[in-house]
């Protein structure tokens, strides 16, 4: 039997509900996370998860593609305009199996990449000994400095004593711009591909309101539910002298069958980012940021960097007599939703480490504001004073309620 509603899936359904009060009532601060909107849900959802279209528009292996060959192609279209791509495969399933496919594409096993070191703000996928990047090829980690502010010149040194094939300039918990000409002129200097990974950022390039790598790096990876506020996914971006490569490596090199609903809701989202209204959402985002920021400091937070030029934050916790999983743990009890992680020379472990990441997209997509941030900072801060004392984190997760019922929840009816 097939179910026709999912009411009918009592265990799920049931979970369902409650993650959605969680979501209702709680401020999420997670800077990788956002609200999708209702048409982009709708898409996901659609009856297009039906259908098999292994290939690319046009070349596909089966039948019956009229009208999936028109949604890819229209997601292309949306997403060269958006980012100003010569070339754009919209199949990648997500961030991760993304960049797997650049390198997959560009590399051969045992060449040298360069990437920003894990607990410095890179990603697991730019070389993390234990992942498959770190196991494919040999790569030679950049840092920030004790300040927090990435090390262009080490980068600049490095490159040059060690010759990398690629160099990734991303970034998963760095709070500040990024010096894109600096990154592409190191690469040409030793011959290097630069590759960019926009995906905590893209949103905020494409809403415009930090500069674009996309015209001058090789290839630019983006995850597209990140700032970009669409489905769980990711796009690869690149020059069209690497477009035959990068796109074989997608398909048949690491995928099967693309997930058709998911390029629906990709093509739906970058509708939504062409709009004009998206700039005043990546302005927001950011303005909601440099908000918090300033109120946190106020309240006595050291922050890497001493502030933010972007949707994110990150806390030193070490002069707060307070460790930044326990922190999470209290934010959690009062409904505000954020993640431990380490900071640059982090003293600690990674899974018991120093800092605490923050972020403004998905609050601003409800609708707060700068007095809100300043609102929320208090909040953090009473939470992690009181970090011991349930019936104060009670009454706290009360206050929070209260103030997120006034700030609809996006494509929930
Ligand atoms: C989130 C992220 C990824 C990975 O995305 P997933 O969809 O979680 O696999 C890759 N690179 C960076 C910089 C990210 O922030």
């Amino acid at each position: 039997m097939q179910f026709t509603s999912l009411q009918q899936d009592n265990e799920i359904y049931n979970l369902l509900q409650a993650e959605t009060s969680r979501q209702r009532e709680g401020i999420e601060l997670i800077p990788s996370e956002n609200y999708t909107s209702g048409a982009v849900m709708e898409a996901m959802g659609s009856i297009l998860t039906n259908k098999y279209s292994e290939g690319y528009p046009g070349k596909r292996y089966y039948g019956g593609q009229v009208n999936i060959d028109a949604i890819e192609n229209i997601a292309i279209e949306r997403a060269k305009k958006l980012f100003g791509a010569e070339h754009v495969n919209v199949q990648p399933y997500s961030g991760s199996p993304a960049n797997t496919a650049v390198y997959f594409a560009l590399l051969n096993y045992g060449d040298t990449i360069m990437g920003l070191k894990l607990d410095h703000g890179g990603h697991i996928t730019h070389g993390l000994p234990i992942s498959f990047s770190g196991k494919s090829y040999k790569v030679i980690p950049y840092t920030c400095k004790p300040d927090g502010w990435l090390d262009m010149d080490e980068v600049e040194r490095l490159a040059r004593e060690h010759k990398p094939k690629l160099i990734v300039a991303g970034f998963t918990a760095y709070p500040r711009a990024i010096d894109w000409p600096r990154f592409r002129a190191i690469a040409d200097s030793v011959n290097a591909i630069a590759f960019a990974d926009i995906s905590h950022t893209a949103g905020l390039i494409a809403g415009k309101q930090l500069e674009n790598p996309t015209p001058y790096f090789d290839v630019v990876m983006t995850t597209t539910h990140k700032t970009m506020r669409g489905p769980r996914g990711a796009i690869i971006m690149c020059k069209e002298k690497y477009a035959k490569t990068i796109d074989r490596a997608v398909f048949p090199g690491l995928q099967g069958g693309p997930h058709d609903s998911i390029i629906a809701g990709k093509a739906v989202c970058f509708a939504e980012a062409l709009l004009p209204d998206f700039q005043d959402y990546a302005k927001q985002i950011i303005l909601n940021a440099k908000a918090l920021a300033d109120a946190l400091k106020n309240h006595g937070f050291k922050l890497v960097t001493d502030g933010t030029d972007t949707h994110l934050i990150l806390i030193d916790l070490t002069t707060k007599n307070i460790t930044g999983k326990e922190a999470q743990t209290a934010l959690d009890a009062v409904g505000i939703t954020a993640n431990k992680n380490t900071i640059p020379h982090e003293p600690r472990s990674p899974m018991d480490p120093s800092g605490l990441r923050l972020g403004t997209p998905a609050a601003t997509t409800r609708g707060m504001k700068e007095a809100d941030m300043q609102k929320i900072a208090g909040w953090i801060n009473d939470a992690l004073a009181n970090k011991n004392d349930a019936s104060k984190l009670q009454t706290i997760k009360g206050e929070v309620k209260n103030f997120c019922l006034q700030f609809p929840l996006p494509g929930v009816k």
